[in-house]
């Protein structure tokens, strides 16, 4: 690793509002005023690619994409 960057993004037409992104990584998923995730940052620092991964595996209708 190292100089890899990543970027996570949430599909709006899946996401159903569940709220466990934010609740695993809320420096990177925050719901937004229609309950829906979005990212809030441009790319995920590395402190913070562990848990980013977390909400993409817990994501109950796998809206999340970290790549
Ligand atoms: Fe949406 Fe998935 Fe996050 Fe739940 S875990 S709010 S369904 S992106």
């Amino acid at each position: 690793m190292g100089g890899f960057e990543m970027k996570a993004s949430v599909d709006r037409d899946i996401c159903i509002g569940c709220g466990l992104c934010e609740i695993t990584c809320p420096e990177v998923f925050e719901l937004d005023d229609e309950m829906i995730s979005t990212v809030i940052v441009d790319e995920i620092p590395e402190d913070l690619e562990e848990c980013a991964e977390e909400a993409e595996e817990e994501c109950p209708v796998t809206a999340i994409t970290i790549d």
